[in-house]
């Protein structure tokens, strides 16, 4: 018996996956080993990571919020330690977002699915929860053996137990999901006095319940039959990229061995199973690559120790590209090739769009000057024969402090303005913008009618202040001549 209270295993290759198959859950033996470790860190440090980031303080000065990383979706701002991007800066995010993506895709050409098998929120989560059940329940054998017994009081009190578990758990990963959209310290606080607002309460519901379901039911089938990117990966394969494979070169012909006996003339796999059991997709990496196996290595550790036993090398099961694995079973020289054209071209991708970002993030200008000319009515004919024409002026004090800007115009000679609410048949107007803000005001443009040669002109918004200087292209409207 596998790892599966059914005795069912995933179909081995990719075309014979069908749409659908139930297999019931997988109950993976536990293992120890150099992978093994390497997941328990990696688990400490996603799940650090997302919950104790929110925490982070960063000094921006007196009247900003000093959370490192937060998104401040009401007042439309995000921060992420020194950096602070406005709503039109949303192209930052664009680029962050793509250089992620590319950074995937080199990662897959180098390690293979390292991403999955050692740092996806699924995998980290469904190896947490794994854990639980055998803090609660015990190892796979118990587990399977719970898990065929009949319904009974103590059953349902554990089940119940790894249920609650798991409940908590989800529920501090949607917690930390909101914490990120405010003040964490005074988010928590509310949460937990009820005085967050629904939608936190909502998100935390629906993250958490995602997390719940996921983690705690649908486990492996997310990656077989849900995760887009488990079905694309392999394009980014190469030979020389890092996968989890046996070496059926090596271990075939198996079969069931003593610890004693020899090994000439048959293969090292003596057949017991132990990588099969130690699987949280319940595949069988003997039957070569498969589209379940997420390349968390499980499997390395488990027949590691069992080559230990018999007094075999290690690396009957290996994470290792195609090429050294054919050149060792040929007796050839191995090597780790990192740089090849695909991981240069990833590379360099990655390396042009971080560049633009940083030339862009460091010269970028800390005030920016937005006009929106008004479509009704485009232009208004005055008694005394000029035309005026309404505008929506935004200015934006990206500084920590309150600032005077000088608006002017270029490119309409003769032309005054009127600002509402304020100055009123100006050359230029003063406008006072408070720190970190959008100053929005509403002005009129009036100009002599023969300065216009065409129904429009094309003009000039100029905006000065603090030795910055930033122009606004728009056009001023006249009646037909
Ligand atoms: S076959 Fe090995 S590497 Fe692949 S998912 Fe199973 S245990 Fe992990
Ligand atoms: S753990 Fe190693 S020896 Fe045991 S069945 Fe798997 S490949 Fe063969």
């Amino acid at each position: 018996m596998d790892n599966r209270a059914s005795g069912a295993v995933l179909p081995l290759h990719k075309g014979e996956v069908p749409l659908y198959m139930e297999t019931g859950k997988a109950y993976p033996r536990s293992v120890h080993g150099r992978f093994r470790s390497l997941k328990w860190w990696a688990m400490v440090a996603t799940l650090g990571w997302w919950h104790l980031a929110p925490f982070l303080r960063w000094d921006r000065g007196p009247g900003a919020p000093d959370q490192a990383i937060l998104i401040d979706m009401p007042g439309r701002r995000a921060y992420f330690l020194f950096i602070e991007i406005w709503p039109q800066e949303v192209y930052y995010l664009t680029g962050i977002l793509l250089m992620a993506a590319i950074f995937l895709f080199l990662m897959s050409a180098v390690a293979g699915r390292v991403w999955c098998g050692f740092l996806c929120w699924q995998t980290v989560y469904t190896d947490l929860f794994v854990q639980v059940e055998r803090l609660v329940i015990g190892g796979r054998t118990k587990r399977l053996a719970f898990a065929r017994a009949p319904l009974s009081a103590g059953k349902v009190a554990r089940l119940a137990l790894v249920n609650l578990l798991w409940l908590v758990i989800s529920a501090a990963c949607g917690i930390c999901f909101t914490l990120w959209f405010g003040d964490a310290f005074e988010g928590l606080r509310d949460i937990f006095a009820g005085n967050a607002p629904l939608a936190t309460y909502v998100f935390i519901f629906v993250i958490g319940g995602f997390c719940f379901l996921l983690a705690g039911y649908a486990r492996e089938r997310v990656c077989v039959y849900l995760c887009p990117y488990s079905r694309f990966q392999s394009a980014m394969f190469d030979e020389h990229s890092l996968i989890v494979t046996y070496e059926s070169w090596r271990g075939e012909p198996r079969g069931t061995a003593r610890k004693d006996q020899s090994f000439e003339g048959r293969g090292h796999c003596v057949d017991c199973r132990a990588c099969v059991q130690a699987c949280p997709t319940g595949i069988d990496i003997r039957g070569g690559n498969q589209l379940a196996c997420i390349g968390c290595a499980l499997c390395i550790d488990a027949c590691a120790a069992v080559m230990d036993r018999f007094g075999l090398p290690r690396g009957l099961i290996s994470y290792d590209s195609s090429a050294n694995i054919e050149a060792r079973g040929q007796g050839k020289p191995t090597g780790f090739h990192v740089i090849r054209p695909r991981t240069l071209f990833y590379a360099g991708i990655i390396a042009v769009v971080g560049t633009v970002m940083l030339v862009r993030l460091v010269s970028r200008p800390d005030i920016d000057l937005n006009v929106l000319h008004e479509r009704a009515p485009l232009f208004v004919q005055m008694s005394d024969g000029g035309i005026r024409n309404g505008y929506e002026v935004r200015v934006l004090n990206m500084k920590a402090e309150d600032r005077a800007f000088t608006l002017r115009l270029e490119g309409l000679d003769g032309a005054t303005l009127d600002v509402v609410g304020g100055e009123a048949r100006v050359a230029s107007a003063d406008l006072a913008v408070p720190r970190d803000s959008v100053g929005e005001f509403r002005l009129y443009v009036t100009a002599p009618a023969a300065i216009l040669s065409g129904k429009t002109l094309p003009i000039s918004f100029v905006l000065e202040g603090n030795g910055r200087t930033v122009r606004t292209a728009t056009l001023f409207a006249g009646p037909d001549k």
